[in-house]
């Protein structure tokens, strides 16, 4: 089979290996969607992913070949993985909270755990989940990078009739976007530069949108919110906007930090003067099945942020891309597209 494999920094190559073979409590998947995660953009330009790795970890397919000794699943069935394993012996993995897990990995990101961008991968029978019909396969290649979404909406604790602030129209800001109507928010408005990714907002339920190059957003949003909005959430890695977000929330509002790769230089004083709440929320819990129940219900939408399916000999392109100020959303990589089609 064919699969991207991570060589160093900024590097992968698109090489042809044997397809995996399913050992016990192991399935393999052949891979329908593969997305490109902000984490996938930031990790390959660092050079974190380990040599030789196949990366990749949000993704469906259908499955390929059942190992021994699983049970309850079949040959065509349509899934989507949970790409996350835990040690499930540590004081996190013990209490419940296990994407705290002091051995926590990532297939896809991690050593020895092969990811989704080829032909085929495998996976523990534990951690598949079946796709009901409803949920369609650009959807469900979704549903990873909308469970951190929905749990950054859970983090914030908003109360029905708050006004909400993302910074970022990227996947994750447009999930946000639409799991914080669901949590009550009456008024959200998003903070966004590029044109396609503002009006994927507008479709998706947006009240407003605010190019920051134009808009002094801290005063425009006063003026609309009579005094700052409840909740700003951080979906964008651009180091002005946690200040920003700062200066936009109401005294004792929340900040909710969950894009990757943010850093900013801000003056936590500020915090301390309007007693601000800023917050962290990583990866999610059991956000995984309540994201995929979201879709199947059709309160989710991926309308408008699917903006590329490309085959895998141009994913070091994407990947080189998307580290640039981008007009793309999602990009999509379909494994067994044969290039120029
Ligand atoms: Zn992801
Ligand atoms: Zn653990």
């Amino acid at each position: 089979m064919k699969a991207a494999v991570f060589k160093g920094k900024g590097s992968l190559a698109i090489e042809e290996m044997p397809a995996p073979v399913a050992g016990p409590g192991k399935v393999v998947i052949r891979v329908t969607y593969c997305g490109i995660c902000g984490s996938d953009v930031r990790l390959f330009s660092e050079g974190f992913f380990p040599t030789g790795l196949v990366i990749g970890h949000e993704f469906c397919g259908t499955i390929h070949e059942i190992g021994p000794t699983v049970e309850g699943w079949s040959v065509g069935d349509r899934v989507t993985v949970m790409p996350s394993v835990k040690c499930g012996e540590c004081r996190f993995c013990q209490s419940g909270e296990w994407h705290h897990c002091v051995d926590l990995k990532f297939l896809g990101v991690n050593e020895g755990m092969p990811g989704a961008f080829a032909e085929y991968v495998t996976t523990n029978a534990s951690m598949l989940h079946h796709l009901p019909d409803e949920v369609t396969d650009e959807e469900a290649a979704n549903i990873e990078p909308c469970a951190v979404s929905l749990r950054a909406v859970n983090r914030s604790g908003i109360r029905v009739g708050d006004s909400v602030v993302i910074f970022g129209a990227g996947s994750i800001g447009l999930f946000v976007l639409q799991i914080a109507r669901l949590a009550g928010a009456s008024t959200i408005y998003v903070v966004e530069p590029a044109p396609s990714r503002s009006q994927a907002a507008s479709i998706l339920g947006a009240d407003e949108v605010f190019d920051p190059s134009s808009t002094n957003i801290p005063g425009e949003i006063a003026n609309l919110t009579g005094g700052g909005a409840d909740v700003a959430f951080m979906c964008s890695a651009a180091p002005s906007v946690l200040q920003q977000a700062v200066d936009t929330v109401k005294c004792q509002g929340k900040v909710i930090v969950v894009g990757a790769g943010l850093s900013a230089n801000v003056i936590p004083e500020f915090w301390m003067w309007k007693e601000i709440e800023v917050k962290g929320s990583f990866a999610y819990l059991d956000e995984f099945p309540l994201a995929l129940d979201l879709f199947k219900q059709g309160k989710i939408k991926v309308e408008g942020m699917i903006s590329d399916v490309i085959p895998l000999e141009k994913v070091q392109q994407a990947l080189q891309d998307l580290a640039q100020p981008t007009s793309q959303i999602k990009v999509l990589v379909q494994p067994n597209q044969k290039p120029g089609l």
